[in-house]
């Protein structure tokens, strides 16, 4: 019985990490073996050895292997940079080739249209293998898909890079009276998980930030330049509050969850 309860336990943890980051429940059960081998005793032992085991792997191994595969790491910048810890940390930071030239290009554009905006990337896709699913996005599984931060100023109208959740999701910029209402529109066709993200947030922070309309246009402009560039997924209502009206920026559907915490792009 105890040990059925233990190898629970280890099935658990390893799907856990395996969904949050997918290489993480392989690296708990090689640590679990290497701590085992450890012949000395002392406080934390399990922990510290996971830890410590799944930096390397994380930091120095899979980008070295990642390639192997077709994928790299996203190439960070001044102005290209994860806008949560999170997503570098959890291995959510893979791409193909064609979006680190995307980005680059991107960023380019950007710098010559407002310097103070930085490119800041939310999950994109995972190291290795196609449809291995990055929860909760069930679309980025091949290499192709990244979420970008809302663009935010302070009330002087000053762009601040920074984002209003410790995760970078689930702090949404609701309709205004005066514009289109797609979130109420899905509740009301019975979508629950549409507000799904709302739960992400891990934390509220920078309160007094503001959404940027202009930061946000001139951001998106510079996707909509580049060839490389499928769809961009945002919500109605800020598709009308920035005036754009490209029709590779669409509605992903009642069956997603709602895109007014963060923009998704695709990659041909
Ligand atoms: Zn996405």
């Amino acid at each position: 019985m105890k040990s059925l309860i233990k190898y629970s336990w280890i099935t658990l943890i390893f799907i856990f990490l395996s969904v949050i980051s997918q290489i993480g429940g392989i690296v708990y059960l090689l640590s679990l073996w290497i701590s085992k081998t450890i012949n000395l005793k002392f406080k934390f032992k399990k922990v510290l050895v996971f830890l410590a085991l799944y930096s390397l792997t994380t930091f120095l191994v899979i980008p070295f292997l990642a390639p192997f595969g077709g994928r790299e790491k996203i190439i960070t910048t001044p102005n290209i940079k994860p806008a949560s810890f999170l997503t570098n940390v959890l291995n959510r930071n893979y791409v193909i080739k064609d979006v680190n030239l995307f980005l680059a290009d991107a960023a380019e554009e950007l710098e010559k249209q407002n310097p103070e905006i930085a490119i800041r990337y939310l999950d994109a896709c995972f190291p290795f293998f196609n449809d291995f699913p990055l929860f909760p996005h069930l679309s980025h599984n091949d290499g192709k898909k990244i979420d970008f931060s809302l663009v935010y100023q302070d009330n002087t109208g000053k762009i601040i890079n920074k984002s209003k959740s410790i995760s970078g999701y689930g702090v949404f910029e609701a309709p205004k009276s005066n514009e289109s209402n797609q979130p109420d529109n899905c509740k009301e066709k019975g979508y629950f998980q549409y507000n799904f993200a709302k739960y992400l947030t891990l934390g509220k922070i920078n309160k007094n930030l503001e959404f940027s309309a202009d930061g946000n246009r001139v951001l998106i402009r510079s996707f909509l330049k580049q060839e490389q560039l499928n769809k961009i997924f945002i919500e109605p209502h800020l598709k009308q509050r920035m005036n754009l009206t490209d029709n590779k920026i669409r509605f992903h559907g009642c069956k997603a969850v709602r895109h007014d915490d963060h923009i998704h792009v695709q990659i041909q």
